[in-house]
């Protein structure tokens, strides 16, 4: 016999008061994740080192926004899945676990299609074509590894625009979960998204966070967020804390410093002395047009820096894929779709 857990059924109040107790702000995907991505991604390009690339990933978050709008619905989780996940303080859409769909590998072809019609260099379109080839179970293969984090055995040339793909799935899933609670007589059910057990991974897809960003929005004043590396989702996490052990103590910050001598503030690195770990952040009140992902790639060199001082890097852009699997503290330079 089979000792299976069965799944036990909370009712709606054991559920709120459970779910209540650890609530906390979690903002789901905004509409203009990508299209804001893009821009942010143009304006960092301008004279910067890494100018084709970011050009490259700019078209890619403009094709997936283009994607992300659609309104056609996703298969979803079960509510009874949903409300064991939020009991047990998981987070409902788990890459770990959640079975993936593999119309995934759907949102991968209309994005090769927009990026191969695109304004991009010759070599990226040779890598698009390939790609477009490419068998479903190596493809299924891929984007395994890339959900674990970066997994031995990833293909560093095609994991942009796989990761772009499953970014605009599980972004979908997020929203179409939220909206889905939303339409609902919500007092018989319990929002899908709240604060789970491992405040360091993204509550809503189980992801490590790309940076985190502190916000100037009314109500969220000051207050930090971590940004989820897929599907983009933000969650409260307090300011001046490892984001790797949770641990307090011993947090510093490094910045870039620019030829003139000034310190670069819209960007910095959190570094933990407790356990060596270190996480970009974003300020907005430095830099309105910040965006997690956006502002980790165009920043680089503060890898480099803070690689130097020996920290690892605990964010994972999963638009960079290159240095992740063996040299975490981002040695490695980018994937150069552009060709010279
Ligand atoms: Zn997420
Ligand atoms: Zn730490």
């Amino acid at each position: 016999m089979t000792s299976s857990s069965p799944i036990r059924v909370m009712t709606p109040e054991e559920i709120a008061v459970n779910a209540g107790a650890r609530a906390a702000p979690v903002k789901v995907p905004d509409p203009g994740l990508f299209a804001e991505r893009a821009v942010r991604l143009r304006q960092l390009a301008e004279g910067h080192a890494m100018r084709d690339y970011l050009l490259f990933v700019a078209e890619l978050a403009q094709a997936q926004h283009e994607r992300f709008k659609r309104p056609d619905a996703l298969a979803l989780p079960a509510e009874v899945l949903v409300n064991s996940a939020m009991v047990g303080g998981l987070p409902p859409l788990d890459v770990a676990t959640y079975p993936r769909d593999p119309v995934w590998r759907e949102e991968l072809r209309a994005l090769l299609r927009a990026m191969g019609a695109a304004a991009i260099p010759e070599p990226a379109k040779a890598q698009i074509r390939q790609l477009a080839d490419a068998e479903g179970d190596w493809l299924e293969h891929q984007a395994a590894a890339l959900l674990a984090g970066g997994a031995p055995g990833l293909d560093p040339a095609s994991a942009p625009l796989i990761a772009a793909a499953l970014q605009v799935y599980w972004s979908r899933l997020v929203v179409q979960l939220q909206q889905r609670y939303d339409a609902s007589d919500q007092g018989e059910h319990v929002a899908p998204f709240g604060m789970i057990d491992d405040p360091t991974v993204c509550p809503c897809c189980g992801s490590r966070p790309v940076a985190s960003i502190t916000r100037i929005a009314a109500e969220q004043s000051g207050q930090r967020f971590l940004a989820c590396s897929l599907c983009g989702a933000q969650w409260h996490y307090v300011r001046i804390k490892c984001t790797h052990c949770q641990g307090t103590k011993g947090i510093t910050f490094q910045s870039l410093v620019d030829d003139d001598g000034n310190k670069s503030d819209a960007v910095a690195a959190e570094c933990c002395e407790t356990c060596g770990h270190y996480l970009k952040q974003v300020h907005m009140e430095k830099d309105l047009q910040v965006e997690p992902l956006a502002d980790d790639l165009a920043t680089l060199t503060l890898d480099l820096l803070v690689g130097e001082l020996g920290l690892v890097r605990q964010g994972f852009n999963p638009l960079l894929i290159l240095g992740e699997a063996d040299a975490s503290s981002g040695g490695a330079p980018p994937p150069d779709p552009g060709g010279r």
